[in-house]
């Protein structure tokens, strides 16, 4: 009983916290339209990250703006419906054949509404109803068979991940499209992957969490032409030059990994 009584009362207190952050105007969510005065952090925020993080320029989530708190949508969710807006690639997902890999909730509903002809979501660990088994290294589709392939923030939990944009790249249609969003530190020429970064606590310090399996420096993106994309990295800056990037909980140093497989489909 005591437990429960704890349990309602921290059930109370956050909905109270929820109700006063609701009250502000600073911030506001593209997905569900709330403005409040704060995002959630991400764990304890960029003041939690390590110096070594810091140092070599990591770039990927906003860990200060992390969670909405009224939808719970992410900041690279946010940040992909910014860049679809602006892109008009919503437009080009009607009638698409489409692989989404760890698909995000929220992405998901707004790319199911565009009337994709053929719309498949996969993961490893698939959690939720409608999303199959997908292993990124060995994807159980026949080559070619996708316009476009979404996979946000997965290679960085890859072991194989030259297999993996391989295998992107295979399931790709010629004149197909794969966004392959993915943390990498802009001061670090060479990717970061050593045995010796073995635990959570190293995993965390050196790769920013513990269930990444590397720090990719700027070879990140010769390893994407090297599976055989184009890639074209799309700036926040020119993409989304009057967005103000703090209001809406994005990363501004994150582009769009725009990657395109050569061919007319
Ligand atoms: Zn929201």
């Amino acid at each position: 009983m005591e437990y429960q009584a704890k349990q309602e009362k921290a059930g109370a207190l956050r909905r109270l916290r929820r109700f006063v952050n609701g009250l502000g105007r600073a911030r506001q969510c593209c997905v569900c339209g709330r403005s409040f005065f704060r995002f959630s952090k991400f764990r304890g925020g960029w003041n939690s990250f390590s110096p070594y993080l810091n140092n070599v320029k990591w770039t990927g989530s906003d860990f200060d703006n992390f969670w909405c708190p009224f939808c719970r949508s992410h900041d690279r969710e946010r940040h992909l419906m910014l860049y679809f807006d602006r892109l008009g690639i919503w437009e080009k997902l009607a009638g698409a054949a489409i692989l989404h890999l760890a698909p995000e909730k929220h992405l998901a509903g707004r790319i199911e509404a565009c009337r994709p002809a053929r719309y498949v979501k996969g993961d490893l660990f698939p959690s939720r109803e409608g999303v199959e088994r997908v292993d990124v290294t060995q994807i159980p589709y026949a080559a070619a068979s996708f316009d476009w392939v979404i996979c946000n923030h997965v290679l960085e939990h890859v072991p194989d991940d030259v297999q993996a944009l391989r295998e992107l790249w295979r399931v790709l249609r010629p004149g197909g499209h794969a966004i392959l969003q993915t943390p990498f530190a802009s001061g670090l020429e060479k990717s970061l992957e050593d045995p010796e970064i073995a635990d959570d606590e190293k995993r965390i310090e050196f790769y920013g969490q513990e269930d990444h399996v590397r720090l990719y420096g700027r070879d990140l993106f010769d390893r994407i032409r090297g599976a055989g994309f184009q890639l074209t990295l799309m700036k926040h800056a020119e993409c989304l030059p009057a967005m103000d990037a703090r209001r809406y909980g994005v990363n501004p140093d994150e582009p769009l990994f725009l990657c395109c497989r050569d061919g007319v489909s």
